[in-house]
C-alpha cells in the first residue's frame, strides 16, 4: 500500500528525503513538507508545501489529517503536539523519543541513566549554578541552551569566571545546562538505523571535523585504531537498544586523549555526518530512514568506498543572492539546496568525493585541498 509521507522540515534534509521518497512510488505516493521558508528545498525535488511554522499548532494538525506517516527532518517541533496528532497519522520517531532527545538535559540525563558515557553535566537556573559547576568541572566549560540549538549557536565556551554573566545574560532566559568542556582527540559519529519491526543496522565510524562549532568535514571511514572504532559502535549500539521509536539516529560522540568515548548528543534524524552514505554505500541515510518508518527490511550499511563529504558554507563576509556553484571533477558529487540566499557559515551544498581507484582516505584529503579553493560562495 502507498502512503502519503509529511515531514516536518523542508529544508536540505527533507529536500533528500523527498529524492529518497521519489525512488520508492511503490511505498510513497506523495510527499508533504511544513516549512515556513517559500519555495524550500523539499519542494525544488516534487514535495508539497504548507507554508507555516514548524510549531504551528492548525498545521500540524493539517500536515497529519493529509498524511498517513509523519517524520522530522528536525528536532524543535513541539511533542505535545504531535502526540496529540497521533490519532491521525504515524509518527516516527515516536514523539516520546523526540521529547527526550530534544532536551540535551533530558536526552543527556537518559544515557546516564543507561550506563552510556557522556561528559559529565549540571542543570543551571541561575548564575550560582554555573560558578558551582565551573567548581566541579573545571574551566573551560560549555554553556548550552537545552533546546533548538544548531551548528553550535547554542553554545557558550566559558574560558573564565569572568565570562559567567555574559554567557549566562546570552541566552536571555532560555533553559540551560553547563557541560564539562572535553578536549578530545576527534569527533566521531554512526548513523544508526531501526525499522518499526525493531531490526537494527549501524553504518561504520565517521570522522568529524568541524570550523566554529559547524560541521566542515567527514571522513568515511574514521582514521583511528580498530579498538576505539569498535568501542564507538558499541556504545551506539547500546544507545540504540534503549531508545524508542523507528527512523535513522546521528549519534554524535567524542574521543577523548585517552581512547574513551562519550557521547555528545543524538539527533532522532537523518544527520549530516551521513551525507557521504549518498555515494559511499549501497543505501543512502534517507532510503533508509524511510525503510526503517515504512517497516521495510533495512539496507545495507557496508561502506563500498573511502570517501569524504565537504561541507560548502556561505562565506563570512558576504550575505546576498549568489550564483550556486557548478564544480566538475571525476568522482566528486556536488548537491547544492537550492537555497537562494547565501550567509555567513549557511549550509548551502555538499560534495562527495569518492574513491575510485584504491585511492586512499590522505590520497583523498590531498585533492580536497585543491578543490577546496573552488568550493566558495
Ligand atoms: P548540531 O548542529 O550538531 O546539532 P548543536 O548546536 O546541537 O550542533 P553541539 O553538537 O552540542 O551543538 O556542539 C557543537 C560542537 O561544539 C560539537 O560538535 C563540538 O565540536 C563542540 N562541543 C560541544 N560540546 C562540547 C564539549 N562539552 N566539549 C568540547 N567541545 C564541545
Ligand atoms: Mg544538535
Ligand atoms: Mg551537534
Amino acid at each position: 500500500m502507498t502512503k502519503i509521507l509529511g515531514i516536518i522540515g523542508g529544508g536540505q534534509l527533507g529536500m533528500m528525503i523527498t529524492e529518497a521518497a521519489k525512488k520508492m512510488p511503490e511505498h510513497v505516493s506523495k510527499i508533504i513538507v511544513l516549512d515556513p521558508t517559500e519555495n524550500c528545498p523539499a519542494t525544488q525535488v516534487g514535495a508539497e508545501q504548507i507554508l507555516a511554522d514548524f510549531k504551528d499548532k492548525a498545521a500540524i494538525i493539517e500536515l497529519s489529517e493529509k498524511s498517513d506517516i509523519i517524520t522530522y527532518e528536525i528536532e524543535s517541533g513541539d511533542s505535545n503536539v504531535l502526540k496529540s496528532v497521533e490519532k491521525n497519522a504515524e509518527i516516527n520517531p515516536s514523539p516520546e523519543t523526540l521529547h527526550t532527545i530534544q532536551d540535551k538535559f533530558l536526552q543527556k540525563t537518559f544515557l546516564k541513566e543507561h550506563n552510556i558515557p557522556v561528559p559529565e553535566f549540571i542543570e543551571i537556573s541561575n548564575t550560582d549554578d554555573v560558578r558551582d559547576g565551573l567548581k566541579k568541572f573545571g574551566i573551560p566549560a560549555v554553556l548550552k541552551a537545552r533546546r533548538d540549538a544548531y551548528d553550535g549557536r547554542g553554545n557558550f565556551k566559558i574560558n573564565s569566571e569572568n565570562d559567567v554573566e555574559k554567557a549566562f545574560d546570552y541566552f536571555k532566559g532560555q533553559k540551560l545546562m553547563l557541560e564539562k568542556f572535553v578536549s578530545f582527540k576527534m569527533e566521531v559519529s554512526v548513523i544508526a538505523a531501526r525499522n518499526t519491526k525493531g531490526q537494527i543496522k549501524t553504518y561504520p565510524l565517521v570522522e568529524n571535523i568541524h570550523e566554529e562549532n559547524i560541521l566542515r568535514e567527514t571522513i568515511a571511514p574514521a582514521r583511528v585504531s580498530s579498538d576505539v572504532t569498535e568501542k564507538a559502535e558499541k556504545i551506539a549500539n547500546q544507545t540504540m537498544d534503549v531508545l524508542k521509536g523507528a527512523g535513522v539516529f546521528g549519534i554524535e560522540m567524542f574521543v577523548t586523549q585517552n581512547d574513551q568515548i562519550a557521547i555528545n548528543e543524538i539527533a532522532p534524524r537523518v544527520h549530516n555526518s551521513g551525507h557521504h552514505t549518498l555515494q559511499s554505500s549501497e543505501t543512502s541515510q534517507f532510503e533508509q530512514h524511510l525503510r526503517a518508518i515504512l517497516g521495510l527490511e533495512l539496507g545495507s550499511t557496508k561502506l563500498l568506498r573511502p570517501t569524504i563529504m565537504y561541507n560548502i558554507l556561505g562565506t563570512k563576509s558576504f550575505e546576498g543572492e549568489y550564483k550556486p556553484l557548478e564544480i566538475l571533477d571525476e568522482n566528486l558529487f556536488l548537491k547544492m539546496y537550492g537555497k537562494k540566499i547565501s550567509k555567513p557559515m549557511r549550509k548551502l551544498g555538499h560534495f562527495n568525493l569518492i574513491s575510485t581507484n584504491n585511492e586512499s582516505i590522505e590520497d583523498l584529503l590531498k585533492k580536497l585541498e585543491s578543490i577546496k579553493p573552488r568550493a566558495v560562495v
